[in-house]
């Protein structure tokens, strides 16, 4: 009994169907040149590969993408393969290595991790049409893409959970225009505002990559001295960031005759946003993805947070850069990736309108009131297939069967959420509620058209067929069923030959050089030698077999080749038919993915409240920030996790009277943790979450600032009392009386008197001049004696109890002033020897004695420093301007280049 060809199977071809194309790492294409010229195919590679200079070229070689020379090198030390030689140019060795197109999305992804770009080039032909114009004809080949950080849709390269943004930046008399668009959704964002809140936005946004203008590159460093993105700049020509020109492209792109009906935008939004989709259409070589019309994003509608401020409060990520500990990674209990992404972005920008973050409460209360739906809605939810990126990709003509399936599905899901919510009477309806219904939308037709089109489970890739489902098209159904029914006979006609032969042994084989063929061991080829006319045709003799062909093998083979060519084209073009019919409600099925994702958003906030015992915040357009026991969500939860301790619940009440408050306390009393729990309560209230506490009411912070002292800011490496300093004046020059800023232990980055002096100017400026609500946290605390000057100042310090010499936390916050630091306490519970701690009781004694505590009460007295203001001028007239006392430190042959710069812009900025 004859064994049946194996099954096609890519990697092994005996019954590979369709027959591949003949390998091509050694194509008959390469060579052809003498030493010294350039091969036909060299040099259409370096053709190719001077049209972008800057990418890595990924060139499309039969199985394989190829790179060479400098690019290989590069490529083959990043990606850990082979570095080979591939013949001579201009006589030298060729380096080369490459990547099987098969797997090649693992290794694009490593690249573009690695801050690589890569330009990806195909054949555009057939090898057959290429030999028509000669035996050594060249392919023609294409870059059909460039893949960079900011453009890619793959799933593969992708984090599900966060959104991939492209950004683009332009400066136009002070103000910034910000285009922002995540090519694998869809989302198209601009805002304008001034120069100097350029940085906060890009902390927020976190593009992948950003576009600016090649003569803004200079200027970067002084609109944002700490920026972290360079390495995400990708230089654009000054020329593709032009008014007229983007307005006319935009208009172009989304076929209307004025941008207005998007909203209102500046010129210098609409110039980044043109200069956006032009290097999107650049990349995509002219494929442009399914994006949503931009939509203006209002300078007010959000609270600004500066970069400093989110690392500081750990949103979304720790000190150390991980998600894990951060305050989203505490709060998400999202189920689908889009609601994922959602709730990471709307944590990176809390809302200031107050009715806008009502409709989110109200959303969300209808989930934290009705337990049975929300956890029904949640069960749905959590099958939801990431309709988004779908869409996207197949706009792109990047999709494949599986891609539809996910739009299919997500719509059918949509579907099934309708009917669950819009039960009357179950709960109440409120505004929000009934947008999301109406945004689900209707999409029965397409979805009963796509269930009956695709196979269960369909392949990631057109190519590999068998997508469609049997019954869906019948001529398809009789390309397949003879298909299948030639490779039963092609076991047959084995059998046979086998049978009339008598060579048990002889075997149907397939390779790429001569098709379908029969094998037969040497010792036995006589038997099919002997009849001359016994019909086969001897094709090529092995060391140990010999290969024969026959009419009827051949008639069988083109048959086979043939259905499955032409099944697979039908499966081609009818997955083209569902993509357009897809493509044509993609604006509604974009809704309908919003809407899904915000439900999981408010679903999943409502199941965090309820898990964790949050309360639905009043926000209103007051000064105030009342929190009735709040608390700090992550370090409960570690504390919860870490020994089930309990966390010490504390209120905060500022307001008229009491709108600074100073927070004294040794070191480990929970300063740091009650500061920054009431700034995560603010940012949760307006981002439309509960919050944890028993009871909440704040008037709409507009601008957050959060600064921790220079010794606690380890994690970030560059941590130096000058970054205190820069941070620190960035809240003087910008708070105002809407503001909330957290300042925890300023001044402590330099000696006593300095940093003591520093808070203490500072402290009276917040009061003075910026007039915000803020917690100043300090262990300097004759910072204390202020309170009696400054009328809204109020101290208040975290308790702790003195037991038998040692010193308890109990992290609670109490009205009134620490009247010591208990630093040697801390010192004696961190295990100091008992010699030092007295010695240092000793000097503490005679500190307190001394001058130091009269010069502290001579301060208090002197009060208000105001005043010193006045009296500046007479004691700074002597002094050179200070551009000249830095100019005279100067030591102009020790500085690099790079210094010297930096000196320059700081020299600028003291005019
Ligand atoms: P400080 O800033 O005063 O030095 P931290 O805020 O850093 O103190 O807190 C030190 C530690 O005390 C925290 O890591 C936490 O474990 C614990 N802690 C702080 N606040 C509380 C609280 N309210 N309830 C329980 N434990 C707390
Ligand atoms: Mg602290």
């Amino acid at each position: 009994m004859p064994a049946p060809p194996p099954a096609p199977h890519p990697a092994s071809p005996p019954a590979s169907l369709p027959a591949p194309l003949p390998d091509q790492r050694q194509p008959p294409e390469q060579n052809g040149a003498g030493p010294g010229a350039a091969t036909p195919l060299m040099t259409q590679y370096l053709a190719i590969k001077e049209t972008c200079p800057d990418c890595l070229l990924f060139y499309r070689m039969g199985d394989f993408y190829e790179l060479f020379f400098d690019d290989a090198v590069k490529a083959a030390a990043a990606l850990d393969v082979a570095l080979t030689k591939r013949g001579k140019h201009l006589g030298l060795d060729i380096a080369m290595c490459g990547v099987p197109v098969h797997s090649h999305e693992a290794y694009l992804a490593k690249l573009i991790r690695r801050g690589f770009r890569v330009a990806v080039c195909e054949q555009v032909e057939d090898p057959a049409e290429a030999r028509k114009r000669g035996a050594k004809a060249v392919l023609r080949r294409e870059i059909v893409r460039v893949v960079t950080a900011g453009t890619i849709t793959e799933e593969t390269l992708l984090d599900s959970r966060r959104n991939n943004y492209l950004a683009a930046v332009v400066e136009r008399g002070g103000r910034v225009g910000l285009a922002w668009i995540d090519v694998s959704t869809g989302a198209f964002f601009t805002r304008a505002s001034p120069a100097a809140a350029l940085a906060s936005a890009l902390a927020e946004l976190e593009p992948a990559e950003l576009l600016v203008p090649d003569d803004m590159l200079g200027r970067l460093d002084a609109i944002d001295p700490g920026n972290e993105w360079r390495q995400r700049i990708t230089p654009q020509p000054a020329g593709r960031f032009d008014a007229a020109n983007a307005r006319r492209r935009l208009e172009q792109a989304f076929a209307v005759a004025s941008l207005e009906g998007f909203g209102s935008f500046s010129g210098v939004e609409v110039t980044a946003a043109g200069a956006l989709l032009d290097y999107v259409e650049l990349t995509q070589r002219a494929r442009l993805p399914h994006l949503h019309p931009p939509r203006p994003v209002g300078e007010d509608g959000v609270m600004e947070i500066d970069a400093h401020t989110r690392r500081n409060l750990e949103l979304s990520r720790t000190l150390k850069g991980e998600r894990q500990g951060s305050l989203l990674d505490a709060i998400d209990r999202t189920v689908s990736a889009a609601g994922a992404r959602l709730l990471a972005s709307r944590l990176a920008s809390p809302l200031t309108d107050i009715a806008a973050i009502n409709d989110r409460l109200d959303l969300l209360q209808v989930f934290a009131d009705a337990e049975p739906v929300r956890s029904n809605l949640r069960g749905v939810l959590r099958a939801c297939p990431d309709i988004e990126r779908a869409l996207s990709r197949l706009a792109i003509g990047r999709g494949g069967p599986r891609d539809l399936a996910a739009v299919g599905g997500g719509l059918a899901l949509a579907a099934r959420l309708k009917d669950a919510l819009a039960k009357p009477g179950l709960i109440g309806t409120p505004r929000a509620l009934s947008a999301c219904l109406a945004d689900l939308g209707e999409h029965g037709a397409l979805v009963k058209r796509l269930e009956a089109a695709l196979a269960a489970d369909p392949p990631v890739q057109a190519r590999s067929g068998d997508f469609i489902a049997r019954g869906f098209a019948a001529d398809l159904d009789a390309l397949r069923a003879l298909r299948d029914d030639s490779r039963r006979l092609l076991a047959e006609l084995q059998a046979r030959y086998a049978a009339e032969t008598g060579v048990s042994a002889l075997k149907v084989r397939f390779n790429n050089v001569l098709g379908y063929f029969l094998e037969v061991p040497a010792r036995q080829a006589e038997k099919l030698l002997q009849p001359a006319d016994g019909g086969f045709i001897h094709r090529q003799t092995m060391a140990g077999a010999v290969r024969f062909s026959t009419v009827e093998l051949g008639e069988l083979a083109a048959r086979i080749a043939g259905a499955a060519d032409e099944a697979l084209a039908l499966e081609l073009r009818l997955l083209d038919e569902l993509v357009q019919a897809v493509l044509a409600e993609s604006t509604a099925i974009a809704r309908t993915a919003a809407a899904i994702a915000a439900l999981d958003v408010a679903a999943a906030l409502a199941e965090l409240a309820a898990e964790a015992g949050h309360v639905r915040p009043v926000i209103d357009d007051g000064t105030g920030f009342c929190i009735r026991a709040g608390r700090h969500p992550v370090v409960e939860a570690a504390l919860a996790a870490a020994d089930g301790k309990a966390f010490v619940a504390n209120d905060c009440d500022l307001d008229e009277g009491r709108r600074l408050w100073l927070v004294t306390g040794p070191n480990m009393a929970g300063k740091s943790t009650f500061l920054r729990q009431n700034a995560l309560i603010a940012i949760l209230g307006q981002m439309g979450s509960y919050v944890p506490a028993e009871a909440a009411r704040f008037g709409v912070v507009d601008r957050l600032f959060s600064r921790v002292g220079a010794a606690d800011d380890l994690a970030r490496g560059q941590s130096t009392f000058m970054v205190e300093m820069v941070e620190t004046a960035a809240i003087l020059n910008l708070a105002g009386p809407r503001s909330l800023v957290i300042l925890d232990e300023i001044g402590r980055g330099t000696a006593t008197y300095d940093g003591l002096s520093i808070a203490w100017a500072v402290l009276e400026h917040l009061h003075e001049v910026n007039r915000c609500r803020a917690l100043f946290a300090t262990h300097y605390h004759e910072l204390t004696a202020l309170a009696a000057r400054l009328d809204d100042l109020a101290c208040y310090s975290m308790r702790i109890k003195e037991w038998e010499g040692d010193v308890v936390f109990l992290h609670e916050v109490a009205a009134g002033a620490a009247d010591r630091s208990y630093g040697i306490h801390v010192a004696r519970l961190a295990g100091l020897p008992a010699a030092v701690i007295a010695r240092a009781e000793d000097v503490l004694t005679s500190l307190e004695k001394g001058e130091s505590s009269s010069v502290v009460t001579r301060l208090a007295a002197d009060l208000p420093l105001f005043a010193a203001a006045a009296r500046q001028p007479a004691a700074a007239a002597p002094a050179p301007p200070p551009v000249v006392q830095e100019l005279a430190q100067v030591e102009p042959d020790g500085l690099s280049p790079r210094e010297a710069l930096d000196l320059l812009y700081r020299l600028k900025a003291m005019l």
